[in-house]
């Protein structure tokens, strides 16, 4: 996400910096955008940024930052500007998280692991120059991020998702359920969604072909894996009934490959699969956000009240 942002938006001083880092694994990056009141309305972060003597100053709080512990760099919204109104006065700051000013907090999930963080900035320190585009232009800077969050994986979800339904039908095979009118009329409704993400993938495709970033409209493929992960994992666990209570802890399935004859189709691993899938249509924008945003600026109904 980082590395397309900067490739479109960076310096190139940045460029040259950071994206042969990112290729290489060297640098590890997180996501600093959520905060404790400020998810879905992100113009609402308070976390702040001052500039002293050539370097920005932060001090505040980001929760729910995955994968805060292994990475070495954070971007990290921050308001630069507080007179502002609120859309306008923040910044998109690349962060160094190895340093004195940065605390990070595990959180344990439902799911067992603890991937999730807080992240608290307590006079943590970059360069003046660690800013994507410029000073008080981060909305710009976030929305463009975001849209390659929901769409950057358009076109490689129908792949993961059509391994999960092979799985899915495997299940019902093996359960005696396939002759089932109910499941049968689900298994195709999921086949054919799998079908519809790649259609949406090569859309994507074409569009980064043409030189064109995933926009608004990124939200479509979002809101339409997310909900298919979370109704097709349910109807997984509804197949392994009363064996669903089976303990978790394995990898979710979603992340073997098709062909994998390790791959397994354990209830462990559709249990795991199943609540995960739910954190699907939580992030980069949750499910409710995403229709608001295809209602405004897709469907062009009217906005939605909200705080100035
Ligand atoms: C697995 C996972 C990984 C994540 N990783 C990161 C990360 O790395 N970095 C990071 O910054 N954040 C991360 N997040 C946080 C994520 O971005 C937020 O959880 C998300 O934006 C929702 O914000 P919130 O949790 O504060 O919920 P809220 O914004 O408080 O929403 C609560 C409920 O109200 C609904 N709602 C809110 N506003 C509206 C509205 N205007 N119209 C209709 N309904 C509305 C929401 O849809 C939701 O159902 C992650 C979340 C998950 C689940």
């Amino acid at each position: 996400m980082i590395g397309n942002l900067l490739l479109r938006f960076g310096t190139d001083e940045q460029k040259r910096h950071f994206l042969p880092r990112i290729v290489s694994g060297e640098d590890k990056w997180c996501q600093g955008f959520s905060e404790p009141g400020a998810g879905s309305d992100l113009a609402g972060l308070r976390t702040r940024a001052r500039l002293v003597d050539g370097e920005w100053v932060i001090d505040g709080q980001k929760i729910w930052t995955s994968d805060a512990r292994t990475a070495n760099w954070i971007f990290v919204m921050t308001r630069t500007d507080p007179e502002a109104q609120r859309h306008k006065g923040i910044s998109m700051l690349l962060v160094p998280i190895d340093q004195p000013g940065i605390t990070i907090r595990p959180i344990r999930t439902m799911v067992g692991g603890s991937s999730f963080n807080e992240t608290f900035f307590d006079g943590a320190r970059t360069a003046e120059e660690n800013i994507v585009i410029g000073p008080n232009q981060g909305w710009q800077a976030a929305m463009a991020l975001l849209g390659l969050e929901r769409g950057d994986e358009v076109a490689t979800n129908p792949i993961f998702f059509g391994a999960e339904v092979d799985r899915l039908i495997a299940l019902a095979k093996e359960r005696g359920r396939s002759g089932d009118d109910k499941v049968r009329n689900e298994l195709v409704k999921a086949y054919t969604r799998t079908q519809i993400m790649r259609y949406l993938g090569f859309r994507t495709l074409t569009g980064w072909l043409k030189g064109e970033v995933p926009g608004r409209d990124a939200s479509v493929s979002k809101l339409f894996w997310s909900e298919h992960h979370k109704v097709t994992t349910d109807l997984g666990v509804s197949l392994l009934g009363a064996d669903a209570l089976a303990p978790t802890g394995r990898k979710p399935i979603r992340h073997y490959r098709a062909d994998d004859p390790g791959a397994p189709n354990s209830s462990a691993s559709w249990v795991d699969t199943w609540m995960a899938a739910i954190s699907g249509t939580i992030y980069a924008g949750t499910s409710q956000v995403q229709r608001n945003i295809l209602a405004e600026s897709v469907l062009g109904l009217p906005k939605e009240a909200r705080p100035k």
